[in-house]
């Protein structure tokens, strides 16, 4: 008798039918056995609609009050799988977050776990019962709820994985595994039979919504392999490991996208020390991340510095940085929202030149414009226009083709 550890995404319980489903798919672990922790999320759009709903009361909602609005998401569904499971002839349980154990730090809508008490959970197993946990969820030191982060249910998944020592944590959704790019955009896509911890999470940090980074890379630390598959069949599957065979490395793995970028440019700064800290201090203290920061040679002691943050950072970010531009006579700030990154990862590639040149003739055969370039060890970055953000993927997909096949 094995602990199983089950992760199922927002699609796999959107509705009574797949909650069924869900629910039978648990049955099937129960009855051969084994012990069955599953990790829900809330249904379907759910946590965009209830952001969406506290949005139109108030431009900026309350941080405690949020968090606790939207891990309901992921309770309504635990206890509707677990009623699921009854109606069916098993023992199940539903538990919240705070029922679990799950201890995070206070920070409100990104809230790291930090502790892991699964008393409770092993409580429930012995008598008998499946334990159906709400996913994205924890409690602070104050037993205020916290969440964890959009596709927080992932980490929580994993992290109960680590703490019950399960020896796998499977996480079904709606595609069959991890592929070459998002199938949404690349019908031809290939799934991927294997892939490391450092290429998975450096596909999700680039924008593959299929595993939420955090989760990634608590699977690494802690060496827990990741079964990604689909919860509508059998077939399929990615296993998400240490990365085994050499032979593997000198390859592009995947092609990733994100569209929630946006780039501000400072022109005509002038170039003395101290600048670039007066403009990114304060965003640092207001949380914001930045990504690519470009600085021009100056010319005539003025530069011009332009870097990207998130979208939905956007507005924040300009109201922080056009008074620190007037302060240090910049000549104007300036912001685009329309724009999206395209990034190639592989480990192969750390060792082999002409990657870069690929891209960037894949993109130029398209008549694609590049913005912006930032590179990792594993990973290259365009910023391009977002209306071709499309046809950037198929592209790169195209180019690297014979590589994905030799992965598969
Ligand atoms: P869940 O609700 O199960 O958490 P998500 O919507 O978060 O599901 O993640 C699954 C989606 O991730 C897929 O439907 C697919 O469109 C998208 N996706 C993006 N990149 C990839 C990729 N490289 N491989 C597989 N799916 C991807
Ligand atoms: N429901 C949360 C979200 O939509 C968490 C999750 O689905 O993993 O981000
Ligand atoms: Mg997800």
């Amino acid at each position: 008798m094995a602990l199983i550890v089950q992760k199922y995404g927002g699609s796999s319980v959107a509705d009574a039918e797949r909650i069924r489903n869900v629910a039978s798919r648990i049955a099937r672990g129960r009855g051969a056995g084994n012990d069955m922790v599953v990790v829900v999320s809330a249904m379907g759009d759910t946590t965009d609609e209830l952001i969406r709903l506290a949005h139109q009361l108030v431009d900026q909602p309350d941080e405690r009050e949020m968090d606790v609005l939207l891990s309901t998401g992921e309770i309504v569904s635990s206890t509707l799988v677990a009623m699921s499971l009854k109606a069916m002839g098993y023992n199940a349980v539903s538990l919240t977050g705070l029922q679990a154990g799950i201890q995070t730090d206070t920070r409100y809508s990104k809230a790291r776990i930090t502790a892991i008490e699964p008393q409770r959970i092993r409580n429930e197993l012995k008598k008998g019962n499946a334990v159906i946990v709400a996913g994205f969820q924890g409690v602070n030191t104050e037993m205020d709820t916290t969440t964890l982060g959009r596709g927080g249910s992932d980490t929580t998944a994993v992290a109960l994985a680590i703490s019950l020592g399960a020896s796998v944590c499977e996480i079904y959704t709606d595609v069959e595994g991890v592929f070459s790019a998002d199938p949404r955009f690349v019908p031809e896509a290939v799934r991927l039979e294997t892939i490391g911890y450092e290429e998975m999470l450096e596909l999700a940090t680039y924008g593959a919504g299929v595993m939420a980074p955090r989760a990634v890379e608590l699977g690494q630390v802690y060496e827990m392999p990741i079964k990604v598959a689909s919860s509508m069949s059998d077939n399929g599957g990615t296993l998400i490991c240490k990365e085994g065979s050499m032979e593997l490395r000198n390859r592009v793995s995947g092609i990733a996208h994100d569209t929630n970028v946006a780039k501000i440019m400072v022109i005509g700064v002038p170039d003395r020390p101290g600048v670039a800290r007066d403009l990114f201090e304060p965003l640092a203290r207001a949380n914001i991340s930045v990504d690519t920061i470009v600085q021009n040679a100056g010319v005539d002691n003025i530069t011009d510095i332009t870097f990207t943050v998130a979208r939905t950072d956007v507005v924040k970010a300009l109201s922080i940085v056009e008074p620190v531009s007037k302060a240090v006579g910049a000549v104007r700030v300036s912001g685009d929202e329309s724009l999206s990154k395209v990034s190639i990862v592989g480990t192969g590639m750390q060792n082999a030149p002409g990657y870069a040149a690929r891209m960037f003739r894949a993109l130029a055969e398209e008549n694609i414009n590049i913005q912006l370039i930032t590179t990792s060890e594993i990973r290259i970055t365009c910023i391009i226009e977002e209306s071709r953000v499309r046809d950037a993927v198929r592209a790169l997909h195209k180019a690297f083709e014979v590589e994905f096949q030799q992965s598969g």
